[in-house]
């Protein structure tokens, strides 16, 4: 196939300068093949630009886009359609072009779902989500999809009720007080750990239980302190790259319609971290 028919997907966002998503992409293309089919490329999207970016991707017929910060919300309004999962989530983090009709959905889902999937059935399991930030939206309805018992714990106890109500599930007040003893999964969608702030943690590492699996969505730093405590305390550990790399998975999925090369993915990703984290 010649470069100029090549399919187009894109990253937009802003800043996007730090993103690992182009380098992701297209060395999952070139694995499987798909190199002179696909091509992954990222472009910095000022909010007031949305519309005018959207535009373009219709008139220049983009197959798909992966939408970062500021453009989750706003995008809703912009396609012709929005899957329910990313409707109720209230974002969506990818566009599919398919002959000029765009549909949003949000893979940030998958991005939780699947890594725990790969350890266990998620059915009936009692998981918490600490946060009812962004991720966490996209985790809870994720979970209670494939039908979890979830509970969202969060510092702001009222946001965490709300979500928990919009959700369907049960909320608590995110405080040094919180038993979790009782649940199979914690996953941490709040931003605490994050750089710089490498040495916090949500949780008392005598919080922890062990056997229990963590799942930290944070990952930068890759090995954050609650990864680092739940370690030390038996826990089963969920590094946060695992997440980004399976949104981008079901991203290469929806763009390309062929399973993603997970390991690849993971190599790539992991050596450019090691170099710039
Ligand atoms: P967000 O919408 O700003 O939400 C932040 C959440 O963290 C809120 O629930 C907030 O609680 C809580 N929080 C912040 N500071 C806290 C503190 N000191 N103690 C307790 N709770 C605190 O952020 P987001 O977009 O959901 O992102 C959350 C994290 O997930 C970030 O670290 C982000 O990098 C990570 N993430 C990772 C991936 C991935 O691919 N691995 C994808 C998306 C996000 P309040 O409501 O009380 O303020």
């Amino acid at each position: 196939m010649s470069t100029s028919s090549r399919k187009i997907c894109m990253l937009i966002g802003d800043p996007v300068t730090q993103s690992l998503s182009p380098a992701m992409h297209n060395a999952a293309y070139q694995a499987v093949g798909l190199d002179e089919e696909f091509v992954y490329i990222a472009a910095c999207v000022k909010a007031t630009d949305l519309p005018t970016a959207l535009s373009g991707v219709r008139a220049l017929g983009i197959k798909g886009v992966s939408c970062t910060i500021p453009h989750k919300q706003a995008v809703i309004d912009l396609v012709d359609e929005v899957d329910s999962l990313a409707a109720s989530i209230g974002a969506v983090n990818t566009v599919v072009n398919d002959n000029g009709f765009l549909k949003g959905y949000n893979t940030d889902c998958a991005g939780v779902v699947a890594p725990l999937q790969r350890r266990l059935d998620l059915k009936g399991k009692s998981i918490t989500v600490l946060g009812a930030g962004g991720a966490a939206r996209a985790a809870v309805f994720g979970l209670i999809k494939e039908e979890a018992d979830v509970l969202i714990a969060n510092r702001t106890a009222a946001k965490g009720e709300k979500l928990a109500e919009e959700a369907g599930c049960r909320s608590a007040a995110l405080t040094a007080e919180l038993n979790l003893a009782d649940f199979e999964v914690i996953v941490n969608a709040t931003s605490v750990g994050m750089f710089p702030k490498i040495e916090e943690s949500p949780l008392q590492i005598e919080t922890l239980r062990p056997g229990q699996i963590v799942f930290d969505l944070v990952y930068n730093p890759y090995e954050t302190k609650l990864i680092r405590d739940s370690k030390m305390k038996g826990c089963a550990v969920i590094h946060g790259l695992e997440m980004f790399i399976a949104q981008g998975a079901e991203q290469f999925r929806l763009f390309t319609g062929e399973s993603a090369p997970l390991d690849v993915m993971q190599e790539v990703v992991q050596s450019i971290l090691v170099k710039t984290l």
